[in-house]
């Protein structure tokens, strides 16, 4: 392992180990890394015999609410009021703005922050920063962490684990797997954990009504640029006639990323809230075009495989903003063989699968 992640695991270990009280908190709009980093290291804290208070809203957790341990989150707000915690840990959360508990994002500077994070975007906003640019997941960042200080892994944090690395690495197969990811998922089955039920009920199963909507998402697909960009879009009233909720749709960018010949995926959709907001979540892939530098257009960020964005505007608009700011844009070109299919020795970068964080050498670093 290399020496400034080594470092990175001691002091993350130390910090930790000073405090008795600890709150956890991920991203909004928790997806698998979010929700599995916090639970496991949550479950190992514990029992070490640490207080410790994990804030995320049940109601926001997707496939991944099938993780024992979903029962003893508290609700973001509960933050205001509950004790000044020794520690906060934000997980998975490139920065600020994207911290889930008002609270905690509004008062940053009044806490001891610890940021364990994997996205390349992130500027380091913690008073102690373990941030690996190219780890598969934060989850894997947790695991380095509970291996390295001794703490205890249960299988229900083993199996928090296996959610978040399975979900950020597409079950080990975009180029964020890693050798040691490999690894990770060999020593997390030894641990006890459930593949085939997780795996099962995290990428397999899905609501009737999710179901339905995935089909309202196909029925959307739109491409733009001559063939370089495969969009999809779903709006507010096509989650609410279905009862949907915005986790009932976490991996529906792989619609359009699947398409052939395409260099970058857009789902937009339309956020529940009365203002006008609209969420991008982009894919670059095949390598040719950055994900996380088109997504800082829009103040957004990620990684250069996977990113997202938020506009203060409806659909037709953001629509209209990203379609315009994608005419032109580096890598943004159709890869047409006969027929829009890419052709052998096209522009792809074959080394890159990703939608997750991919190599860093490997185009202009996000910043
Ligand atoms: P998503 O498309 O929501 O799955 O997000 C893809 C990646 O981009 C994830 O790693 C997110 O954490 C990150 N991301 C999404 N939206 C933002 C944002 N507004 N700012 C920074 N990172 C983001
Ligand atoms: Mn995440
Ligand atoms: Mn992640």
């Amino acid at each position: 392992m290399e020496k400034t992640r080594q470092e990175g695991i001691r002091r993350a270990i130390a910090e930790l180990n000073a405090a008795g009280d600890v709150a956890i908190v991920a991203h909004k709009g928790p997806d698998g890394d979010a929700i599995g980093s916090s639970l496991a290291l949550a479950s190992a804290l514990r029992a070490v015999g640490k207080r410790v208070r994990v804030y995320a809203r049940r109601e926001d957790v997707g496939a991944p609410s099938v993780l024992d341990g979903m029962d003893s989150l508290s609700p973001p707000e509960a933050a205001a009021t509950d004790p000044k915690p020794d520690l906060l840990v934000c997980l998975d959360c490139a920065t600020v703005a994207r911290i889930a508990v008002p609270h905690f994002r509004d008062g940053i500077a009044s806490f001891r922050t610890l940021v364990i994070d994997h996205h390349e975007s992130n500027p380091r906003y913690g008073t102690v920063n373990f941030v690996v640019d190219d780890a598969s997941s934060t989850s894997e960042l947790v695991f380095d962490i509970l291996k390295a200080a001794g703490w205890p892994v249960s299988r229900e944090a083993a199996e928090a684990l296996w959610v978040g690395i399975t979900t950020d690495t597409g079950r080990f197969s975009y180029s964020s797997t890693h050798p040691s990811t490999l690894e990770c998922g060999a020593e997390l089955l030894r641990l006890g954990v459930r593949q085939w039920h997780l795996n099962d009920e995290v990428f397999c199963k899905a609501s009737l009504a999710a179901t339905r909507l995935r089909a309202l998402a196909y029925a959307s697909l739109e491409m733009w640029c001559d063939g370089a960009v495969a969009t999809i879009r779903l709006d507010a009233d096509a989650y609410e006639s279905l009862g949907c909720a915005k986790s009932d749709s976490e991996d529906f960018v792989d619609i359009p990323r699947a398409v052939r010949g395409a260099a970058m995926a857009v789902f937009f959709y339309r956020s529940f809230s009365a203002e006008p907001v609209t969420h991008v979540s982009l894919r670059s892939c095949d390598g040719r075009v950055d994900a996380c530098a088109f997504a800082s257009i829009f103040g957004g960020g990620g990684h250069r495989a996977a990113a997202g964005a938020t506009l203060d505007c409806g659909l037709a608009e953001a629509e209209r903003r990203v379609r315009e700011a994608l005419s032109g844009f580096p890598g943004i070109s159709p890869a047409t063989g006969d027929g829009g299919e890419v052709s052998p020795g096209s522009a792809v970068n074959r080394d890159f699968v990703s939608p997750s964080p991919s190599r860093r050498d490997a185009g202009t670093p996000c910043r």
